[in-house]
């Protein structure tokens, strides 16, 4: 379980995590498309620390608000509210909640999943962040069924969002600058699924560290 704090605290580590992955991912954006997606989500981290910095105490789903409301309100292009709605919807998930299990973050995905693909358009198989997404969905909505803990949960949410970056390589992109591309586009990972990769993964790690304090 995490409390407001924890929340708060845990995404200024996914900001520092997007600053510090800037230089990789805008590599792979350059590759097969126009090299700007570590700048975009890097920028975004930027302006969400100086908000949440600045918060007086707040829940749960303040925090998560905060930080997608900041995407939405300082990025231009789709990035802002394709990425930005996926911490809007963690936190509609957390509505009314003390702390956040694994049905808010089940929940939360779940929708953001289905708002990124209204927004976008984008289906699996089309090289987008939502072959990332799904297979961690996914992964989630296991872990609640088997009620596993949240700790185990995101162990295998990782090695999914892991597996649907992967699964990206050999795709023909259908969205977004990539889709120009072609063919060309073949055998290179998606930056936004990286992104969306480098997000569960931060998360795993921060609620692993909680565990062991
Ligand atoms: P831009 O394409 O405006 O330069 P970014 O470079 O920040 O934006 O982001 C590129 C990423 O956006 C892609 O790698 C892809 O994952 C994601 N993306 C592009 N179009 C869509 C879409 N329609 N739905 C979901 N994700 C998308
Ligand atoms: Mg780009």
């Amino acid at each position: 379980m995490l409390t407001g704090i924890d929340v708060h605290n845990m995404l200024l580590v996914i900001a520092t995590t997007f600053i510090e992955k800037e230089d990789e991912l805008s590599m792979y954006d350059a590759v097969i498309g126009d090299g700007d997606h570590g700048v975009t989500m890097a920028r975004g981290a930027k302006a969400a620390i100086e908000k949440l910095k600045k918060m007086e105490e707040g829940s749960c789903r303040d925090y998560f608000k905060v930080y997608g409301r900041t995407l939405v309100s300082t990025l231009g292009g789709a990035m802002g509210p394709l990425f930005g709605c996926i911490f809007l919807e963690l936190s509609k998930a957390c509505k009314g909640k003390k702390t956040v299990g694994l049905m808010e973050i089940a929940v939360g995905f779940r929708n953001a999943e289905i708002k990124v693909m209204d927004l976008g358009g984008a289906k699996v198989g089309d090289k987008t962040m939502i072959d990332a997404i799904h297979p961690t969905v996914e992964a989630f909505q296991e872990a609640l069924d088997n009620k596993l803990s949240l700790e185990r949960a995101f162990d295998n949410a990782v090695l999914a969002a892991d597996a649907g970056v992967q699964s990206t390589i050999p795709m023909k992109a259908k969205r977004g600058r990539s889709k120009f591309l072609q063919d060309k586009s073949i055998g290179h990972q998606d930056a936004g699924a990286t992104s969306f990769y480098y997000l569960i993964k931060t998360m795993n790690d921060y609620i692993h560290g909680l565990k062991s304090r």
